[in-house]
């Protein structure tokens, strides 16, 4: 079951761009976080695997030797990509810096633009005007924002360091720059239930965001939810409870929005719970299914 059928993903509205399929590739720009080393909070969001702050102790490879061991690894020929930079922060370091990062990305003529993951309290003037650059160029340029939930009293809860209103700036200031913003959305985080859901699209979908990138709440070792799901004071959503939402807001979500993910996959021993988040095909296909039978993206505004 194809979900491109019925969603507007991101391989949907990359290969109308650029009359091709373009895959994302995830790079690792040595970045860290704000929420972690006391600038803005300590400890890091409560679902973060905090170890992963750890560095190993080799040197970090060069974006572009990143980018050729994952195309080697996909072995896809005639293929282009947006290199991804999701792990941490990835607008939190001095602007040059910055710059080399993207740039050495942007050097691989098979990469076509630029997918920077990062918090709504860290996206200074000078990286959205870079960003504004890059795009006036023709590359494919997407900001996404981790906001998780437009409710205060979670962002409180789940340690994130800001406030909804912090979205809300840095997307007006975004788009200020004729920037692109990818909303970064969990559902079954503790505290909230559908109309919370609901609450946080339709308070994203008033930003006017291009992009939505939907997952479950899935609890990783290391991060500070382990301990709490450890002892039993942590639940997660049930693999039909997950589908029946995530349908419901894809169906409320207008078609020009863009899905960069509807699920989330990891393995063990990283991934504590739920268990289902280790098939990566089986909530694809379900959305999918589902949609087909009820009405795809948008049917129910
Ligand atoms: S989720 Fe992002 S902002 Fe939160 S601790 Fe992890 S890297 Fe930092």
């Amino acid at each position: 079951m194809q979900l491109d059928l019925y969603v507007n993903t991101l391989g949907r509205h990359l290969k109308q761009r650029f009359g091709g399929k373009v895959r994302k590739l995830s790079v690792d720009g040595d970045f860290t976080c704000p929420n972690r080393d006391g600038s803005i909070g300590k400890g890091g969001c409560t679902f973060c695997n905090v170890d992963a702050f750890v560095k190993p102790e080799q040197q970090m490879m060069p974006i572009g030797e990143q980018l050729d061991a994952r195309k080697a690894e996909l072995k896809h020929k005639d293929i282009r990509y947006l290199a991804y930079f999701q792990a941490y922060t990835s607008t939190y370091a001095e602007v040059e810096y910055l710059r080399s990062m993207y740039q050495q990305a942007l050097a691989d003529d098979s990469v076509v633009g630029l997918c920077i993951g990062t918090r709504p309290d860290c996206v200074p003037e000078a990286v959205l005007e870079m960003l504004a650059e890059y795009q006036a160029q023709g590359k494919e340029v997407w900001l996404e924002l981790g906001v998780q939930t437009a409710h205060d009293e979670t962002l409180k809860r789940i340690n994130r360091g800001h406030d909804f209103a912090a979205f809300q700036q840095a997307v007006a200031r975004a788009h200020h720059h004729g920037l692109k913003v990818c909303a970064h959305l969990i559902l079954g985080l503790p505290g909230e239930g559908p109309e919370h859901y609901m609450q946080t699209l339709n308070a994203v979908l008033d930003e006017q965001i291009a992009g939505i990138k939907l997952h479950p709440l899935h609890v990783v070792e290391g991060s500070t939810m382990a301990k709490a799901w450890r002892a039993g004071r942590l639940t997660t959503l049930g693999h039909q409870e997950y589908i029946e939402q995530a349908v419901r807001l894809i169906r409320h979500t207008p078609t020009d929005v863009v899905y960069h993910r509807v699920s989330a996959h990891a393995r063990p021993p990283m991934l504590l719970a739920p268990s289902w988040c280790e098939n990566k095909w089986l909530a694809l296909t379900d959305i999918a299914k589902k949609l087909a039978a009820e009405g795809s993206q948008g049917s129910s505004l």
